[in-house]
């Protein structure tokens, strides 16, 4: 059943806008995994997501009143970053949008040429691959986990290990396309911040790659598990952690400051510390 849609409208926006709950931007550099988000509570994005798009029905591409509602988001926004303009005497048609759109593009080019995002667009095919050829590895692996659980063999926890193996294949496809989309929008970012000359202020492309890196460490951790547990095709796991491997070190290159990027929150602990418990 589709759900009733709620429309967004200018003064929810801004009544969600001004809560002071919301951690100002805590979006921006996270993961979008607000299933497993200690800060949903703190998140205006989750807010928004909540008050909008709440039935899980109507999150459909193919539901002309899901778009319209999309439509809807980014109408209002217009309208809001218009008043903002006025508010600070900016006018926003004197603004070279050909100029722009032609850097637009070249930042795009350069950025889709770039060593690490040919090599993050080659692993989101490389993992496609691996899980097409493998089924038969988790077939194998949960018949020897269920001959556990029936032979109540000691030192060992089948259970867990269905649990962990779940798990890790969650986190490789969550982070699959989006390391890619970050370490783009990263290149994109650097390429404008180097062209406008920014300089001593938190960089875009540092948090974006700061973003691409935490989800190439979970998904390592991920695939690191799945290789100890998985007996057979070793190989092509081990293909994988080495291209994974490489592609953060080309990142770290890139972008030698992104760690130190403090992200919103989530990289403020002793500000949101009850969070976390
Ligand atoms: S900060 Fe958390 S709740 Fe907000 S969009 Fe990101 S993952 Fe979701």
């Amino acid at each position: 059943m589709k759900g009733d849609f709620v429309r967004l409208d200018k003064d929810t926006l801004k009544r969600l806008s001004d809560n002071p709950n919301f951690i100002s931007g805590v979006y921006n550099y996270c993961d979008r995994w607000c299933e497993r988000c200690p800060f949903t509570s703190r998140c205006m994005n989750y807010a928004i997501s909540q008050e909008e798009l709440s039935d899980a029905d109507s999150i459909d591409v193919d539901n002309p009143e899901f778009t319209e509602k999309i439509f809807d988001v980014f109408k209002v926004s217009s309208e809001l970053l218009t008043e903002m303009a006025e508010e600070h005497d900016i006018d926003l048609n004197d603004i070279d949008t050909e100029e722009y759109e032609q850097e637009i593009q070249f930042s795009k080019d350069a950025a889709k040429n770039n060593t690490c995002s040919i090599e993050a667009k080659k692993y989101t095919s490389l993992v496609k691959e691996w899980f097409e050829s493998s089924e038969n590895l988790f077939l194998d692996k949960e018949e020897e986990l269920n001959n556990q659980l029936d032979l109540n063999i000691a030192g060992t926890n089948p259970v867990e290990a269905s649990d962990k193996i779940k798990d890790s294949i969650e986190v490789i496809l969550w982070y699959q396309h989006q390391i890619y989309v970050k370490i783009m929008r990263a290149l994109n970012s650097k390429f404008r911040e180097v062209r406008e000359d920014w300089d001593d202020i938190p960089k875009d492309s540092d948090g974006s790659a700061k973003v691409a890196l935490i989800g190439i460490d979970n998904s390592l951790k991920s695939w690191e598990y799945l290789n100890d547990q998985l007996t057979d095709n070793k190989d092509s796991i081990l293909d994988i952690l080495i291209h994974l491997d490489r592609l953060k070190k080309q990142v770290k290159k890139e972008f030698p400051d992104a760690r130190d990027f403090i992200r919103p929150g989530l990289d403020e602990p002793e500000k949101y510390s009850e969070l976390r418990s």
